[in-house]
């Protein structure tokens, strides 16, 4: 009996120390960031439209505290071979779209 319960604490500990390390392995993964290059899609860091910018594009998402935001346009992200493009508000590229209301 006593055996059988110093086994299952083993194995138990055996499977916590695995999961910890299948967490650490996915925590190296980490995601690649970059800023938008200027000239992909026509990006230009400063907007030559009046009304158009990354700040009031759809596919642009604010970070709070940050200066700059995130493109979530998977084609700019496919462009950049980047998880996480950043963008300026300021800033404009070809795809800009309108924000639906
Ligand atoms: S799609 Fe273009 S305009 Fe829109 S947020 Fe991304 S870079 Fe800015």
């Amino acid at each position: 009996m006593e055996r059988r319960r110093f086994l299952k604490k083993g194995l138990f500990g055996l499977a916590a120390l695995m999961m910890a390390n299948v967490a650490q392995v996915a925590n190296s993964f980490a995601a690649v960031v970059l800023n938008a290059e200027v000239g992909k899609l026509k990006y230009k860091e400063k907007s030559s439209f009046p009304n158009k910018n990354c700040l009031n594009c759809a596919h642009y998402k604010e970070r709070a505290g940050k200066d700059l935001g995130e493109c979530n346009l998977p084609l700019m992200k496919k462009q950049m071979k980047a998880d996480v493009v950043l963008v300026d508000k300021e800033a404009y590229c070809s795809m800009w779209a309108a924000i639906k209301k």
